[in-house]
């Protein structure tokens, strides 16, 4: 869809924004200029994920004031995070593209040193947060499932957490031929990349708004990455269902011994039930499961369109023939 030549840009930054109306006038004060330093040519994307406050404005806004590098890209709805950086993804022309949440917790000056590794010759360069300013809760449930992750899918990342990240070209046109409808992206880079590495980069406290991460959504996305990634669950669960089947078996010859040789008795009912009991959560628990696996597949083979872009706002401008044309309105990118 876009026929620029993707060498003419060098960089490529996406940025998602969810209801950041309180945070977007520090963003733009210092992501552009840190971006300006670079000496490179570049262009920012962001992609209103449906906010309902005055984010979508304030975009609008910006791409007047600086509509040389600036593209904003609209939903017509909440498909989260991972979906409005895959439209970024669909949309970028840049060499090197960087994903960096418009929240300010990661530092936009660091831009600059995830560019500098990639110019060492590395196709996806991952992050590691500092020193992370989150609470409590987040830090130790994202280093539990940091370790789960790392037991049960190939994705080998110190702090999966982190947006702020790059990815080459070719990672990026890799990611654009997926269609997965739940899916983590810095997983899915890591997947196609031949060369990737990490970095340390700063974290810093939210800067303004909350966290739009509720803690259902947090475990929904965890889901998304273990069952995008793995199937490990579901052969977890078989052999403990085989563990189960033989351990119960051998109780059941016992109970059938000690009837025969002592006489029938009622003792040790509540222990049966206990038994019970615990194998019924076991069940419930893989039903679940399952359950997770098949609605994603349900999503999939629905096919409904990942995400609804309803306007482009793009005055860029364009180096070959063909491409994006200004202010396009009901794009239906991502529709497959
Ligand atoms: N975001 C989004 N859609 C959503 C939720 C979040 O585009 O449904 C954006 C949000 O505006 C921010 C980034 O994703 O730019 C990260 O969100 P947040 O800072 O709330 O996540 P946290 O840092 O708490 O993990
Ligand atoms: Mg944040």
């Amino acid at each position: 869809m876009n026929t620029v030549s993707p060498s003419a840009i060098a960089l490529s930054v996406v940025v998602p924004v969810y209801n950041e109306q309180d945070g977007l006038g520090a963003l733009f004060a210092r992501l552009y200029p840190a971006l300006d330093a670079l000496g490179e040519r570049y262009e920012i994307l962001f992609v209103n994920d449906g906010s309902r406050d005055r984010s979508a404005a304030l975009l609008a806004e910006q791409q007047r004031a600086r509509p040389d590098v600036t593209r904003v890209i609209l939903f017509n709805g909440n498909y989260g995070q991972h979906m409005a950086i895959l439209a970024g993804f669909e949309h970028c022309r840049g060499r090197v593209v960087v994903t960096l949440d418009a929240d300010l917790q990661n530092p936009p000056e660091e831009i600059g040193r995830l560019v500098a590794k990639m110019a060492e010759g590395y196709d996806y360069v991952g992050t590691i947060r500092r020193k992370r300013q989150d609470s409590w809760f987040r830090r130790h449930a994202s280093r539990w499932m940091n370790l789960l992750r790392e037991k049960i899918t190939h994705v080998r990342m110190t702090d999966q957490g982190c947006m702020l990240r790059a990815y080459g070209r070719d990672v990026v046109d890799t990611i654009n031929r997926c269609s997965e409808v739940n899916t983590f992206v810095p997983a899915l880079a890591y997947t196609f990349s031949l060369r990737p590495t990490e970095i340390e980069v700063g974290h810093e406290e939210r800067a303004a708004g909350e966290s739009k991460y509720s803690l259902f959504k947090l475990v929904r996305l965890n889901f998304d990455l273990v069952t995008g990634f793995s199937l490990m669950p579901l052969q977890f669960m078989s052999f403990l269902g085989i563990a189960l089947a033989l351990a119960s078996g051998a109780l059941f010859v016992l109970l059938m011994i000690d009837r025969l040789l002592f006489g029938s008795q009622v003792q040790g009912v509540f222990t049966l039930f206990a038994i019970t009991f615990c194998l019924l959560g076991v069940l419930l628990f893989s039903m679940g499961l399952l359950g997770e696996y098949v609605g994603r597949i349900y999503e999939q083979v629905r096919g409904r369109p990942r995400y609804v872009v309803q306007a482009v706002l793009d005055d860029t401008e364009v180096p070959a023939a063909g491409a994006d044309a200004p202010a396009r309105a009901a794009d239906g990118a991502g529709a497959r």
